[in-house]
């Protein structure tokens, strides 16, 4: 096998499990998270509260945190984090909680600190961008946004020294 096909294959196989998240079909109305408890109405995820016959259904976010599949990754560099390390903890805790409660399927997974470098994942290319864009706006520095195919995946990357 030449490596011509075997880059097709992999990059098949991403396509296919990107689409597992977004149903093909219409969630029906009203649907309730059983993990989260978010309820999806109108063409929404929300975070109201349910109407008793709410059907029960696990939402993206959840299956994405299940399968430790982030949509996107926000890798934050250099010396600065050292000496700010926790106002600049604070100020993603901070954008997540304003995300998420303006669009529940977007949240923050993991944030893994290790050898003078934080990688945050997320269950959205919203959050991570906008990660990205509270950090720079903060603290000036280097911001980098790659997207992937149609969107579906971002890679964020900050880095001051
Ligand atoms: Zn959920």
């Amino acid at each position: 096998m030449d490596k011509g096909s075997f880059g097709r294959k992999d990059r098949l196989l991403k396509e296919e499990r990107h689409d597992t998240y977004q149903p093909r079909e219409k969630l029906p109305e009203p649907s309730r998270c059983d993990s989260c408890g978010a309820l999806f109405v109108n063409g929404r995820w929300t975070w109201n509260d349910p109407p008793e016959h709410a059907r029960s259904v696990t939402c993206s976010a959840c299956r994405r945190m299940a399968d430790h599949y982030p949509a996107g990754t926000i890798e934050l560099l250099g010396t600065f984090l050292i000496d700010h390390h926790d106002e600049i903890r604070n100020l993603i805790l901070n954008t997540e909680k304003q995300e998420k409660q303006e669009r529940p399927m977007e949240r923050i997974m993991n944030i893994v600190e290790e050898q003078g470098q934080t990688v945050v994942t997320t269950t959205g290319v919203h959050l991570a961008r906008r990660i990205g864009d509270a950090l720079a706006r903060s603290y000036q520095g280097d911001l980098s946004v790659h997207y992937g195919e149609a969107e579906k995946s971002v890679r964020v990357r900050w880095q001051r020294q």
